[in-house]
Parts: structure tokens; sequence; C-alpha cells
């Protein structure tokens, strides 16, 4: 490895990897540290959609997050020469009239409408929508094993990717080196985390208040179930070929462990079964852990006392919709001065 200062990032998550990404392009010399065992990027749906439903607002702002994010993840593709990025209309079924309600008021928003589509009185065998269902436009959900793995392919080909524990101990401040485990040195400008929920056990950021939120996922098949949307109320399924769907997640608060537990699989197969009528069979269930905030806003920023240590994490249920547009807001903030965006500095925590 040249002898050049870099800029170490800690976690090869999609929170590093779009950092990563912003620092190729703008030709900053880095690494990437990661221990190889990713659990919630690779794990997640990679739903990007626009909308919460549970209040029929708008997901924050989206108006930014979304053009970013498609215009990132295209390029992508065509950088990396793979297909990763789909576009999907998603279904929500109503369960209330209440529910109608409110998507008839929100339509007529003009900030809405560009994603939510008139109610339309169709029937779907396989769904129950006791008040029907709408659909949402802007939708995309990305294939986040094709998406990670060829990105690690690329930076392990230019031999930016490192497999290896960071190890905190390592880290010489006074002369700004850290040693791999293997001994080699590394002269570092500055260091990156970007941990995921493993930042809980970061000593120089455990002041700030990361969350752990377990999720579960299965992934079912089924014959009778539509290819072309994804399908929503309390959980939702997400087609990915081959009649193979996501359905998911849960939300288990304080949970920093990748355990699958069967109170989450009846959890999701009892919404699952409500949503739709189809016969379907397991075939794989897996869990990850959402690095969330207390507050809700990602933590980003440089560390109070060393001005070389930074984080950019706690993405939250949301990571792969937030983290291009913020990882460049990063690179702005690193390389040309600009301000963070006041909520998701950290500062907003000393
Ligand atoms: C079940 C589930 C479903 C989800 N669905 C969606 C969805 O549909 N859409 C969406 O946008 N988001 C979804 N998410 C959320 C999304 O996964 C997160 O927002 C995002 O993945 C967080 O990315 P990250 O890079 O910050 O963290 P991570 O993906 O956790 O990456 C952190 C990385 O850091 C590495 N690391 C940590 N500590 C060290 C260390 N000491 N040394 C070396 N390496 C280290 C880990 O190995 C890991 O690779 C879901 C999450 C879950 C759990």
């Amino acid at each position: 490895m040249p002898n050049s200062k870099k800029t170490i990032i800690v976690g090869g998550g999609i929170a590093g990897l779009c950092l990563a990404h912003h620092l190729e392009q703008g030709k900053i010399p880095f690494v990437i540290i990661d221990k190889g065992i990713n659990h919630s990027s690779k794990v997640a749906a990679g739903i990007i959609n626009p909308v919460v439903f549970r209040r029929m607002a708008l997901s924050w702002r989206v108006a930014g997050f979304l053009p970013k994010a498609i215009h990132f993840y295209t390029k992508l593709e065509e950088k990396l020469k793979i297909n990763f990025f789909h576009s999907i209309t998603i279904r929500r079924a109503f369960a209330h009239q209440q529910e109608v309600d409110l998507w008839n008021e929100k339509i007529k928003q003009n900030s809405h409408k560009k994603y939510l589509q008139p109610i339309e009185n169709n029937q779907f065998d396989y769904l129950n929508q006791p008040f029907g269902s709408g659909e949402v436009k802007n939708c995309f959900w990305i294939d986040t094993h094709q998406l990670l793995n060829g990105l690690i392919a690329h930076y392990s080909n230019m031999q930016n990717y490192f497999i290896d524990e960071f190890n905190y101990e390592k880290i010489d401040l006074s002369n700004s080196k850290y040693s791999l485990s293997n001994g080699e040195k590394i002269n570092f400008e500055r260091i990156i985390f970007c941990e995921g929920y493993h930042g809980l056990n970061n000593p120089y950021f455990n002041y700030l208040p990361l969350q752990a939120t377990k999720g579960e996922l299965l992934n079912i098949k089924s014959k009778s179930l539509p290819e072309t949307e994804s399908l929503n109320y309390k959980c939702f399924v997400l087609p990915i070929g081959n009649h193979v769907f996501k359905v998911g997640a849960t939300y288990e608060w304080d949970s920093p462990n990748i355990e699958i537990s069967e109170k989450a699989k009846n959890e999701l197969e009892q919404h699952f079964n409500k949503l739709v009528n189809t016969d379907y069979e397991i075939i794989k269930h897996e869990a990850g852990v959402r690095p969330t905030v207390l507050d809700r806003r990602p933590l980003i920023g440089t560390h109070p006392k060393h001005n070389n240590l930074l984080i950019f994490n706690g993405l939250g249920a949301k990571g792969y919709l937030i983290a291009p547009k913020l990882a460049e807001e990063f690179v702005e903030y690193l390389f040309d001065g600009k301000e963070l965006d006041p909520e998701i500095d950290i500062k907003r925590y000393e």
C-alpha cells in the first residue's frame, strides 16, 4: 500500500460504500476496513418508499433524497455493469374508512400528487382489502446483495478494501497512524466510522444516542402473488423474481443481536396471512440490526475533541434512500467547508 495519507472508512455497509464512491470520484485516497460480516445493509429489503404509511406523510427530506438516490444508483449500475436497481409500484391495502379518507385528503396536496394515485376500486383474488387499495408511484427496490457484492469486488480490485476487525487501541492519534491486524501501518488523514449498530462499542462516539433496532424478514415462494407490484399493510410483500417474495419487517428495539426468532416469524406470517390469500412456502428467515437514533435523524460529523475522527452513522430504517445524498453532503462538508444540516450534525448532542 503506498504510504500517502488516507481516509480510513470503518465499515463497508451502504453508509461506508456510498462515502467511498464519493471519495473515489473526488480522487481522495481512502481505504475501507470491514470485518466481513454485514447484517443490516445486506439483509435489508432495499425498498425506497417515499411515503410513511402510518400518517400518509412524505418521508423526511424526500424531495431531495429521492432524485439523488435515483441518479446515484443508476450511475452505479452503469459503472459496475450490474443490474440491481428496480422500479416498482407499492399497493397499500386499506382496512378502515379513515385510511381511505386520509389518502383522499393527502392526494389533494401538491407535494403528495407525485406519489399517491387516486384510489380505484379494483378487486384482486389474492388481496384482502376491505376498503380498497391505493398505489404509490416513484418507488424502487435494490437487490442489496448484487449492489454490495459489486461494490466490494470493485474496491477489492482497486486494493482499497480490507477484511479486518477494526481495533480502536491500534489508533495512534499523535502520529496519525493505524495498524491493521497483520501489522501493516496506514498513515491516515482522518478516520470515518460507518459501523452501523456496532458503533455502540466505539469508545470515541459512545456518548451519542445510537440504538440497535433488530428486524427480521422472510423469503417466501408463492405462485399466485403478482410479481409486478409490492403489497403493503402491516408488512410488505416485495417480489424479487422467480416467484420469490420478501416479507418484512419486524421492529425490536434495543436488540443488538442477529438471532432469528420464532416470535418474529409468527408475527410476519400473521400479518402476511391478513394481507393476502395464497399458498406459500418459507424458504429463508433472516435478521439484521438497524442503526437507529432517538430523534430519528442520522449521526454525522466530527468528534468534539479529535478533529480527525468522524462519524457517518444512524441511517435508521431508510438507509438506501438517504445515504447517497447524505454522503454527498458529508463530502462537501469535509472538502468544501459547507455546513452540515443541523438536524444531522452530531453537534446537537454536545
Ligand atoms: C430487516 C431489515 C430490513 C430493512 N429494510 C430496509 C429497506 O427496505 N430499505 C432501506 O432503505 N433500509 C432498510 N433497512 C435499513 C438499512 O439496512 C440500514 O439503514 C442500512 O443498512 C445501514 O447501513 P450502515 O452501512 O450504516 O450499517 P451496516 O449495514 O450495519 O454496515 C456496518 C458495517 O460496519 C462493519 N463494522 C462494524 N464494526 C466494525 C469494526 N470494528 N471493524 C470492521 N468493520 C466493522 C460491519 O461489518 C458492517 O459491514 C432494513 C434493515 C433491516 C434490519
